[in-house]
């Protein structure tokens, strides 16, 4: 059978190794286990939002209200927009997936940072969209402008903070890009972890209600990562409402779960829970800044809720993830993306202590 063309150059996404391989290929307990490769919240979710969810187990049979009015009221509410400047998606993966399709084809090309999130490029190809890439892993404005003045890109990815990476940019460069970009072009503005960066530093916080009077520009947001709710499947796109009305023309009915609506209703609802995530997660990350340097390698100042370590050439990331995950860890190779590097998601005080002692005995 003859496949369409465009899914020729597709790798299939390896998604982060579930708790479940470990158990299966190395009979270590389940909770012996520590994961930190998929950037979830070790936390786990908000208390409220899991009562919520028992709570109405039994509306698994309705279909959810296909208006999210409640979800985009409190949505509306946080960011300071209107109802029809927003789009819940199944994950913003699934924003990101409504926007190639409505944009993208086989003339098109797409631009982003040489390092960044791999469903960017397999939503691109597979509309038959041409890739290109900035030349530095990291977001540099002035690589982005040069690229966009020379290939015309009919997308941008702006991801920010960036993953796998941890770096961002600030908002005015953020603008920078935009002011030198025609309206052409979308603009994606992908802050999955928004919340993480702009508790760091306010310069790199960058509100939807910033870029929703520009018809090219979205912003994507996520209750997978700060929300802890990355098992509900639930994102977002804010923009303009003309941008919107279109995306909303690919969007298949009733694309979130009842009980994943719920979910995102009641995480809105308990901000105290988002600081509680981000005050142990800004404690704990200092403890992988500090073993980082006691141990002599470099890594990329985090704006994300993992950190990202480089490594030189007498160690070998792909050699190193292996040997943790024999053990019970399991963190991000980068070596897929072409770094020599593994990213690790900022557990809780015990799941990084037990990182620090298996990765010293790993590294020697
Ligand atoms: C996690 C993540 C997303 C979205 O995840 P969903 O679970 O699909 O909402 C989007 N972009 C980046 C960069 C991410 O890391």
């Amino acid at each position: 059978m003859e496949f369409n063309q465009s899914l020729r150059g597709i790798k299939i996404y390896e998604a982060g190794k579930p708790i479940e391989l470990v158990v299966r290929e190395f009979g270590i307990e389940p909770e012996a286990v520590v994961k930190l490769a998929s950037n979830e919240n070790p936390l786990g979710c908000s208390p409220k939002v899991a009562e919520a969810i028992s709570k109405n187990a039994h509306k698994a049979y309705l279909y959810p209200d296909d208006s999210y009015y409640e979800l985009k009221a409190e949505l509306s509410r946080r960011f300071n927009v209107k109802d029809n400047n927003i789009i819940i998606g199944a994950g913003s993966d699934q924003v990101l997936e409504f926007i190639a399709r409505a944009l993208l084809n086989q003339n098109e090309s797409v631009l982003m940072s040489r390092v960044t999130f791999a469903m960017y490029e397999i939503y691109a190809r597979q509309m038959g969209a041409k890739i290109i890439r900035t030349s530095s892993y990291q977001h540099i404005p002035d690589e982005f402008i040069e690229n966009y003045k020379r290939y015309r890109p009919k997308i941008i990815y702006l991801c920010t903070p960036n993953n796998p990476t941890g770096d961002g940019i600030t908002k005015d460069e953020v603008f920078k890009i935009i002011d030198e970009v025609d309206r052409d072009t979308l603009i994606v503005i992908d802050g999955a972890y928004m919340e993480y960066a702009m508790a760091k530093d306010i310069a790199y916080k960058i509100e939807p209600n910033d870029i929703i009077d520009r018809e090219n520009i979205i912003y994507l947001g996520t209750f997978s990562k700060a929300y802890g709710l990355g098992g509900m499947r639930v994102g977002y796109g804010i923009a303009n409402s003309s941008l919107i009305r279109e995306l909303y023309k690919m969007r298949p009915p009733f694309n979130i779960t009842t009980l994943s609506l719920i979910g995102a209703i009641e995480a809105c609802r308990d901000a105290e829970f988002v600081k509680k995530t981000i005050a142990l997660h800004q404690k704990e990350i200092k403890r992988y800044e500090k073993f980082a340097k006691e141990s002599g390698f470099n890594y990329i100042d985090s704006y994300t809720n993992f950190i990202t370590y480089l490594f030189n050439n007498n160690i070998n990331s792909t050699r190193i993830s292996d040997a943790l995950f024999r053990q019970g860890i399991i963190i991000r190779d980068l070596a897929s993306y072409g770094m020599n590097a593994i990213r690790i998601t900022v557990g809780t005080e015990e799941q990084n202590s037990r990182f620090f002692k298996i990765f010293k005995k790993v590294i020697m």
